[in-house]
């Protein structure tokens, strides 16, 4: 039985937060959830607050944070592409002085910290598919920027709080990762995909729905996170996390019009700016250091997030940030 520690999950309200914390909370740690809630409701977690061994912190990631524990899982940031451009700044501020805040609790604490980081550092990818020593191809410029030179800013934060101050950092680069909780109104492809397959509106294919993707079901995902921060001291990453199945726009969502039995048709919409082509991870490192790969499929996870899908009364979701269509 490994020992109990007392452990901070930002953003563990949100889509993979929350299984996270669950996952904790199931394991018999302390867990604390911090979340602003900017793109998630109670809902996610109102199951968790009975139990003796989780505490609810309403906060802004940004300001500065007086907790005490052993562990800290930094997801708070908003991951759509319609949430993260509905507020750039307020997102560009999540990433850097998030990271900032998470990291002098850790340096006070003696903490452990992992850093939830993300695919979109490669940007759109000249090297595929990507591995860790890929350095990324970024427009700095761009409606993306705000969040993937964020989380590159947040990388670079890690990296010298651990070089300059020892704090003890993990950082993984989470690719494409779906399941139930998803917010249906993210923007994200999965979410409308089967939303719009569900209600009979059409599919929104942006472009030609030839470029890639690569998806994780969120179980692997989080299994992935844990058996990174539990992994040896001398193993802090970089590491990619994903399922390295790599699939088509165009092929998901035939996927999702079999497996809903849906007839919705297909409509084309514009390609929003910076869209990466093609992305798929180069998963060697996980695999050798944290003898960790997905084990859904993306039919068997589909199946899974349709029928959570099915359950949920879209009413009690906050309506679509604006997004580029
Ligand atoms: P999500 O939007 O469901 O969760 C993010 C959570 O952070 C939400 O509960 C939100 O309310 C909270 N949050 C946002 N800004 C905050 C702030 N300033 N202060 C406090 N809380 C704040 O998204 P998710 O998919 O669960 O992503 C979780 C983390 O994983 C994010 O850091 C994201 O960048 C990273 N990630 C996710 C994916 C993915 O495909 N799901 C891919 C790469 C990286
Ligand atoms: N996409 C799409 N239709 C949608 C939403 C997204 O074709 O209704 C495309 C989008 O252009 C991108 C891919 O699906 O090429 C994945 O988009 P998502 O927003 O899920 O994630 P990200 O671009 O951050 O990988």
């Amino acid at each position: 039985m490994p020992p109990l520690k007392r452990i901070l999950v930002t953003g563990g309200a949100g889509f993979l937060g929350s299984h996270l914390c669950e996952r904790l909370v199931d394991e018999g740690h302390d867990v604390i959830c911090l979340d602003n809630f900017f793109t998630s409701q109670k809902s996610n977690i109102v199951h968790l607050l009975d139990r003796p061994n989780f505490e609810l912190v309403r906060q802004d990631v940004t300001l500065p944070i007086s907790l005490e524990v052993d562990e800290i899982h930094n997801l708070a940031c908003p991951a759509a592409p319609g949430h993260y451009q509905y507020n750039p700044i307020e997102t560009l501020k999540t990433s850097v002085l998030g990271s900032i805040n998470v990291l002098d609790v850790a340096q006070r604490c003696h903490a452990k910290v992992l850093q939830a980081s993300t695919s979109e550092i490669y940007g759109d990818p000249e090297v595929h598919p990507q591995p860790e020593t890929y350095r990324g191809a970024v427009n700095t410029l761009g409606p993306r920027a705000c969040y993937d030179e964020g989380k590159r800013a947040a990388e670079t934060l890690f990296m010298d709080y651990h070089r300059m101050n020892r704090v003890n950092i993990r950082i993984v680069r989470i690719f494409n990762t779906y399941g139930p909780r998803m917010h249906p109104f993210d923007g994200r492809v999965v979410s409308n995909f089967i939303r719009q397959a569900l209600s009979g509106d059409p599919i929104t294919i942006f472009g030609d729905g030839r470029q890639t993707r690569s998806f994780c079901y969120r179980d692997d995902l989080v299994e992935g996170i844990l058996r990174m921060m539990n992994g040896p001291d001398d193993f802090i990453g970089p590491v990619n996390l994903g399922n390295p199945g790599e699939f088509s726009m165009l092929a998901l969502a035939e996927l999702v019009l079999e497996l809903t039995g849906s007839k919705s048709k297909l409509v084309h919409k514009p390609l929003p700016p910076d869209d990466p082509a093609q992305r798929q991870p180069d998963i060697t490192l996980a695999r050798q250091r944290l003898a960790w790969e997905p084990t859904v499929p993306l039919r068997d996870g589909l199946a899974r997030t349709i029928d959570w899908f099915r359950t949920i009364d879209l009413n009690h979701y906050r309506p679509p940030t604006p997004n580029w269509v």
